[in-house]
């Protein structure tokens, strides 16, 4: 089972309990390029408009669905799974907004977000944000989406999965 089914189980499996809006059979990709500096703008993401500090010349279509810079289009996260630009669930379909409102709306627990999450490929230009192995677009450590997987369940599920392909 590749990463990306393994995720796409994961998806499934929350969409039937309500976590997820959405279906995945609407994944988009971010491929391309682009330069990271700094400036402000609106960002609306998951169920509430928020102020958010965008790279500098990266407009706000860029920001929510990509691309992103080169350095993460294939980079591997934090718990060693590729990115595939052609594989990415859009932000609104996973409930992506800040990790802060998702506990307060009740999504989720205090302590999760994507900095300690699974699938986060972490800061690579000192602009403040990241990538995600299975969200499209610029993704902060402070973020949240409802595929949050913590690092430790990823690699004990990777290595299970490693003892089957084995037996
Ligand atoms: S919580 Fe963040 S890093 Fe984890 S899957 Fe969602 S957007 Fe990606």
């Amino acid at each position: 089972m590749t990463h990306f089914d393994r995720t796409k189980r994961r998806f499934l499996r929350l969409a039937g309990t309500g976590t997820v809006v959405g279906l995945a059979g609407c994944l988009g990709g971010d491929d391309g390029q682009a330069e990271t500096t700094t400036t402000t703008a609106t960002t609306e993401t998951g169920d509430d408009d928020h102020e958010e500090e965008l790279p500098e010349g990266v407009s706000r279509e860029e920001f929510e669905r990509g691309p992103v810079p080169d350095a993460y289009r294939t980079a591997r996260s934090q718990a060693d799974e590729e990115r595939n630009p052609d594989e990415l669930f859009p932000k609104a379909d996973v409930k992506f907004q800040e990790a802060t409102d998702a506990v307060e709306a009740g999504l989720t627990q205090s302590g999760r977000d994507c900095d300690n999450c699974a699938e986060y490929i972490p800061d690579k230009n000192g602009d403040g944000f990241g990538a995600c192995a299975r969200v499209e677009g610029y993704i902060g450590p402070e973020d949240w989406c409802s595929l949050w997987e913590s690092i430790e369940e990823a690699e004990a599920e990777a290595e299970a999965g490693e003892a089957n392909n084995s037996s």
